[in-house]
């Protein structure tokens, strides 16, 4: 069975460690690709340019976009931010899962707009692309993990709790919730739902019609 990337989408809530289990994920295990977005927002201190993100002029952003270089893009908080499409069709071809770390409105246009938005998932006959919600194990916990930081104004932590409000919305429309109770736990356990995503039927067309023909020819 030849093993091809997947497109996995990750979303979850401001302060589910997303970031962390994504990192952890690529130290971790191989076949593994990260993209890395577009986005007008300014860098925070540390980050650096095509490391966090592209950082880009707001006008540098909406040549991206009339290009069609963005395989999806959104508008968060005054910002774009957006995928670049290139990366990720190289990496899908290598064999690679490549992984978007994403909010709910991108996460819904991969979602709708995949096959079509990408060539490559044709050629690699790897239609659907797999949506993870990553989520702290209770609310409890969410809310202890946003003031834990310390850093937070009360406000702040009062936006972010609300935000998660609109997102829980559309945890729905996820193919898999994944609980982040230990890093080391919930990095595992994507692992396993990625490699199951590669047995699914639908992605292994070829592999069964090349078994459905060989077996034909023992029939009398
Ligand atoms: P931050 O500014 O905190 O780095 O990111 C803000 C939000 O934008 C996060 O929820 C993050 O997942 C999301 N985000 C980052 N890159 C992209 C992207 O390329 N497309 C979309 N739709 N959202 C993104």
């Amino acid at each position: 069975m030849k093993d091809k990337g997947t497109l996995v989408v990750i979303s979850g809530f401001s302060g589910a460690g997303k970031g962390t289990v994504m990192k952890r994920l690529m130290e971790k295990y191989d076949g593994y690709a990260l993209s890395v977005s577009a986005t007008t927002r300014k860098p925070r201190p540390g980050e650096e340019d095509g490391r966090e993100y592209f950082f880009r002029t707001r006008d540098e952003f909406e040549k991206l976009i009339e290009e069609d270089a963005l395989l999806e893009y959104a508008q968060y908080v005054e910002n774009y931010y957006g995928t670049p499409r290139s990366y990720v069709e190289e990496q899908l071809q290598a064999g690679r899962n490549v992984i978007l770390e994403i909010e709910i409105q991108g996460a819904m246009k991969i979602k709708e707009k995949i096959p079509e938005a990408l060539l490559v998932f044709a050629e690699l006959q790897t239609p659907e692309a797999l949506l993870v919600f990553v989520t702290p194990p209770t609310v409890e916990e969410l809310e202890r993990r946003l003031t834990g930081r310390g850093t937070e104004t009360a406000q702040v932590i009062a936006d972010r709790l609300a935000r998660a409000g609109e997102e829980a919305e559309g945890m729905g429309q996820y193919d898999y919730i994944l609980v982040n109770d230990t890093v080391e736990e919930c990095v595992d356990h994507l692992h396993q739902i990625i490699v199951s995503e590669h047995s699914r039927v639908s992605r292994n067309a070829e592999f069964i019609a090349d078994i459905q023909k060989q077996t034909k020819a023992f029939q009398k």
